[in-house]
């Protein structure tokens, strides 16, 4: 049987993998839906559609 290894790297991947985490949201003035990153959570995003500036907060 081979040993257990513990390798941090993974854990460092996931991490970067969090860090870069999206998530899709719906303008609420064209209902077009898009990608956001969690990083602009408590900012405000522009809609690439129809531009409107919609503030995104955490629920
Ligand atoms: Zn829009």
């Amino acid at each position: 049987m081979a040993p257990f290894e513990f390798d941090d790297s993974g854990i460092d991947d996931l991490m970067n993998e969090l860090d870069h985490l999206s998530f899709d949201i719906e303008c609420p003035e064209c209902s077009h839906s898009f990608s956001i990153s969690v990083d602009d959570v408590g900012k405000s995003v522009i809609c690439p559609n129809c531009g409107v500036s919609i503030s995104i907060e955490s629920e």
